[in-house]
C-alpha cells in the first residue's frame, strides 16, 4: 500500500452519511473497514461495496471494545433522528460515550487520527444565532433530546481529553441537518417524512406552526467536508461546524416538498415536541477560512435528487428500526 493509502475505519459506516462516506474512500483506493450493528441501516446502503477488495464489513456494537490495525477513523456510530435515539435513550448515550472511548483507546494504542461526528445539537436551543463553534449552547441536560446531545457533548470533552492527555491526533465537525439519498424513510426526520408523506399522497405532518427554522446540508456537501477535515493540519482539532447557512422555515420546506414532488398532499398541524429547537443556522467562517470549504448544493436541487432517490426505493424493504416514526 502506498503511503498516501491507509487503512480506515468508519463506525457507523453502513448508516446514511457513513455509507456515502465509505464509497468516497473507497474509490480514493483507501483500505476501508465499515463497522455497524445496523441499528438505524442496512446492509443493502454498503451492498454495492461488498465485493470490492479494499472494503470490509463488520458486524460489531460500538459500545463493546474492540481491536482493529487502523491509521484513521471517522466516529459515526450513533442513532441521530430524534425518534430513533429517543427509543432507548440510555443506549444513545452508552453509544456516544463507550464508543468514543472505544475509538480513541484504539486510536491511542495504534496512534491513528480521529474524526469524531459531532451536532449542532450540541448548541440546544441556541440564544445565538447563527451558531458559531465559540458558542456554548443551551441544552436542557433533563428532557427527551439530552441523551443526544449530552452524549456527543460528552464525547467531544472525552476527545479534546484524549488529546490533550495522550496526544492523540483528533478532529471534531459539528454536523448541522443533513439530507440526501439513503436516508432512512422511516426516521422520522422532517426531510424524509415529508417526502415520504409527499409521494405516498399523506398529508404532511408540521409540528408547530411550521415557523421554526433548519438550515439543510446535503449529503455530498457534508461529506465533502469531513473528508478535508481529515486532512487539515493536525494543529487544527476543531470543533468546525459543516452545514448549510441557507435558513428555511419548516413551513416552506413543506411547500417546496409538495411543489417539487407535484403532490396533491395537504399540510396538517400536529402539537410540537418538547425541547424543538426555534432556530437553527450554522456559522461557517471557520470552515471557509480553514477547509477552504462550503456547501455547493443549494436546497431546491438537492431536494429534487432525495426526492428522485426516494421515487426509486420500494419502502418495503426498508424496516422502520424504532416505533417513534
Ligand atoms: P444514521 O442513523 O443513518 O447512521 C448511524 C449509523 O450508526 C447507523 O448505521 C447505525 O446502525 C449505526 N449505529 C448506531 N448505534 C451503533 C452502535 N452502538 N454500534 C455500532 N453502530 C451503531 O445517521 P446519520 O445521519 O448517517 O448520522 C451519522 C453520524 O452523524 C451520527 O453520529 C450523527 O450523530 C451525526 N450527525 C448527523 C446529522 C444529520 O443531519 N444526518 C447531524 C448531526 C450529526
Ligand atoms: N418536524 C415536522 N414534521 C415532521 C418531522 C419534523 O414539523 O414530520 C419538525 C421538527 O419538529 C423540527 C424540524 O422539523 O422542528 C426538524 O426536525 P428533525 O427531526 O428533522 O431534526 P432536528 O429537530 O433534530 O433538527
Amino acid at each position: 500500500m502506498s503511503a498516501a493509502l491507509k487503512r480506515v475505519l468508519v463506525t457507523g459506516g453502513a448508516g446514511f452519511l457513513g455509507s456515502h462516506l465509505c464509497e468516497r474512500l473507497v474509490e480514493r483506493g483507501h483500505d476501508v473497514i465499515c463497522l455497524d450493528n445496523f441499528f438505524t441501516s442496512q446492509k443493502s446502503n454498503v451492498a454495492h461495496l461488498l465485493g470490492r477488495p479494499n472494503f470490509e464489513l463488520v458486524r460489531h456494537d460500538i459500545t463493546q471494545p474492540i481491536f482493529l490495525e487502523v491509521d484513521e477513523i471517522y466516529n459515526l456510530a450513533c442513532p441521530a433522528a430524534p425518534g430513533h435515539y429517543q427509543y432507548n435513550p440510555i443506549k444513545t448515550m452508552k453509544t456516544s460515550v463507550l464508543g468514543v472511548i472505544h475509538v480513541l483507546g484504539m486510536a491511542k494504542r495504534c496512534r491513528a487520527k480521529v474524526l469524531q461526528a459531532s451536532t449542532s445539537e450540541i448548541y440546544g436551543d441556541p440564544e445565538v444565532h447563527p451558531q458559531p463553534e465559540t458558542y456554548r449552547g443551551a441544552v436542557n441536560t433533563l428532557g427527551p433530546r439530552a441523551c443526544y446531545d449530552e452524549g456527543k457533548r460528552a464525547a467531544e470533552t472525552l476527545v479534546m481529553d484524549y488529546h490533550r492527555m495522550n496526544g492523540v491526533n483528533v478532529r471534531i465537525v459539528r454536523i448541522f441537518n443533513t439530507y440526501g439519498p439513503r436516508m432512512h424513510p422511516f426516521d422520522g426526520r422532517v426531510i424524509s417524512n415529508f417526502i415520504r408523506q409527499a409521494l405516498g399522497g399523506e398529508d404532511l405532518t408540521i409540528f408547530g406552526d411550521g415557523s421554526q427554522t433548519r438550515s439543510f446540508c446535503y449529503r455530498d456537501d457534508l461529506v465533502e467536508g469531513m473528508l478535508r477535515m481529515m486532512a487539515a493540519p493536525d494543529d487544527f482539532p476543531g470543533p468546525v461546524n459543516l452545514g448549510n447557512p441557507g435558513e428555511f422555515t419548516i413551513k416552506e420546506l413543506a411547500e417546496l416538498v409538495i411543489e417539487l414532488t407535484g403532490s396533491r398532499s395537504r399540510i396538517v398541524y400536529h402539537p410540537r415536541p418538547a425541547d424543538d429547537p426555534e432556530r437553527r443556522k450554522p456559522d461557517i467562517a471557520l470552515a471557509r477560512a480553514r477547509l477552504g470549504w462550503e456547501p455547493k448544493v443549494p436546497l431546491r436541487e438537492g431536494l429534487r435528487r432525495t426526492i428522485e432517490w426516494f421515487r426509486s426505493i420500494d419502502m418495503a424493504h426498508y424496516r422502520p428500526p424504532t416505533p417513534n416514526y
